[in-house]
């Protein structure tokens, strides 16, 4: 029994780049079927999350035109990883495997190929990984860089260059289906689900029409939410920061209370202003910090959906 490929695919305002990339797909997938590595009815799934263009209107011709291609529709925009979990969830009962990657083929679709021999060998989840970022701006470069430095720092577990072009297998996919989490972090959570995993390497290029959808305020809250959903370090930072500053009151204190027992007077406006100012300022940072973290667990216990799917061209 050949095996069930779904290829998963988030759109959002995608109209400008989908039938470039459904046409490239296609050519793939038929030519996986033709070789006899996967089974005729995998599919090329696309999910419009909430798209204010064509897209959906696209997918649904796409998959009048094909039965390779179906589709489902958010009942409005989540994000990409929101939606990427749609997808892969809804694939999962459907297929033995699923690959995700962006609808802007940057990643490179011939890597499809080493990603199914990996999984032949025994690999439950693959992860695509950039070889180079020749192709990215000198500041993504190297933000992203300093980024997965830091998450490393935190303590967590990432693959380095690795953005959301991975295949996981059906099992794999059930053991991310029990992780309920609402703050999402898909490529910090997938580590975590265990199993054989394997890295293929393959070159990033540039988006090929339409623009990029993650401008610097996403990029920045989705980096922000790597963080805080996957590690509590900077709460156990801000403890030690509060016991630090103490002791250096401490000091001062004896340092003052030497002087004022030596007779001489201290002339301490400086010192106190500053004080001031550095502790309200660390109170605050401190504060915020915190308030991230509740706000999580707001949203955390409101165990809202992550997803709604309005219209499934499969069922
Ligand atoms: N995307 C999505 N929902 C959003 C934003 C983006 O489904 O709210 C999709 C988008 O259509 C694309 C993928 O996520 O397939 C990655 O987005 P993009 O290529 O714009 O990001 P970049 O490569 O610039 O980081
Ligand atoms: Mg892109």
């Amino acid at each position: 029994m050949r095996n069930t490929l779904y290829i998963v695919v988030p759109c959002y305002n995608e109209e400008e780049m989908l039938p470039i990339t459904a046409k490239v797909l296609l050519k793939k997938l038929d030519e996986l079927k033709a070789q006899g590595r996967i089974s005729s009815k995998s599919k090329i799934m696309f999910i419009d999350d909430g798209s204010k263009d064509k897209t959906w209107e696209i997918i649904e011709k796409l998959s009048d035109a094909a039965d390779a291609f179906t589709g489902i529709k958010l009942s409005r925009n989540r994000g990409h990883q929101n939606a990427l979990l749609a997808g892969l969830m809804t694939a999962k009962d459907r297929c033995d495997i699923t690959i995700s990657m962006d609808a802007d083929l940057q990643d490179d679709v011939n890597a499809v190929d080493k990603f199914l021999d990996e999984y032949e060998k025994g690999a439950q989840i693959v992860y695509g990984v950039r070889s180079s970022r020749e192709k990215d701006t000198a500041f993504k470069r190297n933000t992203a860089r300093m980024y997965y430095k830091t998450l490393e720092h935190l303590g967590v577990e990432i693959t380095y260059d690795h953005a959301d072009y991975r295949l996981m297998s059906k099992e794999a996919l059930e053991g991310l289906a029990s992780f309920k989490e609402v703050n999402l972090f898909l490529r910090g959570l997938v580590p975590m689900v265990g199993y054989k995993t394997a890295i293929v390497k393959y070159v990033r290029n540039e988006r090929e029409a339409g623009e990029s959808k993650y401008p610097l305020k996403k990029m920045l809250a989705f980096a922000i939410e790597g963080i805080t959903s996957l590690s509590i370090k900077p709460i156990r930072f801000i403890t030690f920061l509060g016991i630090f500053v103490f002791l250096v009151s401490v000091i001062l204190l004896i340092r003052f209370f030497v002087i004022w027992c030596m007779g001489k007077a201290v002339a301490g406006w400086a010192t106190i202003v500053i004080s001031i100012w550095g502790i309200g300022g660390l109170q605050l940072l401190s504060i915020g910090i915190i308030g991230e973290y509740i706000g999580k667990i707001y949203l955390e216990t409101k165990q809202r959906p992550r997803y709604i799917i309005e219209k499934d061209l499969e069922l």
